[in-house]
């Protein structure tokens, strides 16, 4: 067994930036010909684009909102009919909308919900015909490791990152016997700029509570999410792996 990704081909949802571009980037990296996808930011997802192929892999940067049940449907078959089969999907594309419970609108709470959960389930259900198909595949959702621990101000993002755990135990458990896995890899404090807009004060405290006493690098996570969609994790499933430092031990 090898961490090579020669001849695989992978989805990451939202990868246009942040963790979502480094996934890609490295998947390039080891071999796998990468689509992303991204809800507006058409030029950043052009560079990722060009970047893998730079690397001599194929690409595609495909606009598609993660909330729309039908483009899930749509983005999979585009990949299937280019490129023959789709063996891993990274459930990447996420946002906040943070506000302590007695604030939260419910606008606030759905939009997370629905871009951060039902995009997961979305894609999942999408690839699983496909992968049936091709005996077998790897998807890997990114939760967060406030989907264990909870944190205030963030009860939609919690909600939608814990439902992604249990959405992705269920998920393996039904197609285990299909040879698909499904695992979660549950970030902690990393640089993006999803965490470029909180304060000094906060990042100090989020770093006091890292046993390891730093952020973390989009890149780190990246590297888990390579070994997921490898050969080398093949009798792993229904894993949460967290990367974050040590934060939520
Ligand atoms: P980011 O820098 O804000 O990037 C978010 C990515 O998701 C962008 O590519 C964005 O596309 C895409 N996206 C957002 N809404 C979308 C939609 N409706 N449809 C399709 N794509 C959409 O965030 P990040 O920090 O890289 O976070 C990536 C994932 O990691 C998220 O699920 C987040 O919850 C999770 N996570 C992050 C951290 C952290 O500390 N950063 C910690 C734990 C978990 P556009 O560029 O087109 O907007």
């Amino acid at each position: 067994m090898s961490l090579s990704l020669e001849g695989k081909t992978c989805l990451v949802t939202g990868g246009s930036r942040g963790i979502g571009k480094a996934i890609a980037l490295k998947l390039a990296d080891f071999g796998a010909d990468v689509a992303i996808t991204y809800a507006r930011s058409a030029d950043a997802a052009e560079e990722v684009k060009a970047e893998i192929e730079k690397k001599g892999c194929k690409a595609k940067a495909i606009q598609a909102d993660a909330v729309s049940f039908e483009r899930a449907e749509e983005v999979l078959a585009e990949i299937v009919d280019d490129w023959g089969k789709i063996d891993v999907i990274v459930n990447n594309a996420g946002i906040t909308k943070d506000n302590l419970i007695l604030r939260m609108s419910e606008e606030q709470w759905d939009d997370v919900i629905t871009t951060n959960l039902k995009s997961v389930f979305n894609y999942s259900k999408a690839a699983a015909k496909p992968m049936m198909r091709n005996r077998g595949g790897s998807i890997i959702n990114i939760s967060s490791v406030v989907g264990i621990s909870g944190n205030a101000g963030q009860s939609n993002y919690s909600a939608s990152k814990a439902g992604i755990i249990g959405f992705t135990k269920s998920y393996a458990k039904e197609l285990a016997s299909r040879n698909i896995r499904a695992n979660v890899v549950a970030p902690g404090y990393i640089l993006t700029d999803m965490t470029d807009e909180l304060n000094e004060k906060v990042l100090e405290g989020i770093k006091a509570e890292t046993p390891l006493g730093r952020a973390g690098e989009a890149d780190e996570v990246a590297d888990a999410v390579v070994f997921l969609s490898s050969d080398m994790s093949s009798y792993i499933t229904g894993e949460v792996l967290r990367v974050d430092g040590g934060m939520a031990m």
